[in-house]
């Protein structure tokens, strides 16, 4: 067996599991690059070849009933071990629970919770003595988001399954962690952030005076999967700027007249009421 590190990063081909493959690789671990479109993988991995460890590719749906152990054994079959997992493909603009059906709530909970849940059972197998897990949730996990659905309802559910995994496995020397980012201008957040709404609820609301960035989860997620961590383990970190600790609101928001912010886009009604 090498000295040299092995994660498996599901949706690696974009956004913020892009960001965090690269600074995995900048560290010197090698990826195991997951997502469905074979394509994008090949420009990430044409982009990433410079970088001082590999990265090897593998095309599949994370809920495909095969996909944890063909990425498990993707790994093993390249590099010969496992030593992290970090499960963050997603998939965003979730509506609000009276607007959900049961084809999307299945959809969020199997790309979200149950690919997640599966595919670190099969990793859990093939961990060696120390291992990590991180798990990308959200800030819409920690507090009512509005709009959030079968969405928040997900990553919920994944802040539950890190919490029983680092209390299950942390006396095998395997941790694990959830980081909850705040909304990240990405692929995913793109045209939501074209709203003047979604973008005033976000930037307003937050005290740092940017937007973050898929980098700065990358750094949380990479320092929750390094030894610079190891005495961190159950902890799910709110990497946002301080949306979700903070009752900030910007001076411009505060001065704003009332009548002028409850766009129309947060507050969308609930169901029709029944007759009695
Ligand atoms: P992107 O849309 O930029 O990237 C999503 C990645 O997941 C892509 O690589 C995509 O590739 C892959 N993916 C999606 N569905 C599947 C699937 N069924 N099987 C395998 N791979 C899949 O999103 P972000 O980087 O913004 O989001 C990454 C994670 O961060 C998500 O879990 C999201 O919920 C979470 N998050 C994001 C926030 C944000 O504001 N951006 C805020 C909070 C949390 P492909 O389409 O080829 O499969």
């Amino acid at each position: 067996m090498t000295d040299q590190h092995v994660a498996i990063i599901t949706g690696a081909s974009s956004g913020i599991g892009l960001a965090t493959t690269r600074t995995f690789l900048e560290n010197g671990v090698a990826v195991v690059g997951v997502a469905r479109d074979p394509k994008k993988l090949a420009r990430a991995a044409e982009n990433l070849k410079c970088l001082p460890a590999p990265f090897s590719v593998i095309a599949l749906d994370v809920t495909a009933d095969d996909a944890p152990a063909r990425a498990v054994t993707h790994a093993l079959d390249t590099f010969g071990r496992l030593d992290h997992l970090v499960n963050n493909a997603g998939i965003g603009s979730p509506l609000p629970v009276h607007e959900t059906d049961d084809a999307t709530l299945d959809r969020f909970l199997g790309i979200m919770l149950r690919a997640p849940f599966r595919l670190a059972r099969e990793a859990l197998a093939a961990f060696g003595d120390e291992a990590t897990i991180v798990n990308v949730s959200s800030t819409y996990s920690i507090l009512g988001g509005l709009r959030g659905g079968a969405y928040s309802a997900a990553k919920a559910g994944l802040n539950g399954l890190t919490l029983h995994m680092a209390a299950q496995y942390g006396s095998a020397g395997i941790r694990s962690n959830a980081v909850a980012p705040g909304v990240i201008p990405t692929p995913m957040t793109e045209h939501r952030l074209k709203l003047e709404a979604f973008r005033r609820l976000n930037y307003d609301m937050t005290p740092a005076a940017r937007w973050g960035t898929p980098q700065d989860v990358a750094a949380a997620i990479w320092f929750l999967s390094s030894p610079a961590s190891g005495w961190i383990n159950g902890q799910v970190l709110a990497v946002d700027g301080g949306w979700t600790s903070t009752k900030f609101l910007t001076e411009e928001a505060l001065s704003a007249p009332r009548e002028k912010m409850a766009p129309d886009w947060t507050h969308s009604g609930r169901p029709p009421k029944k007759s009695p």
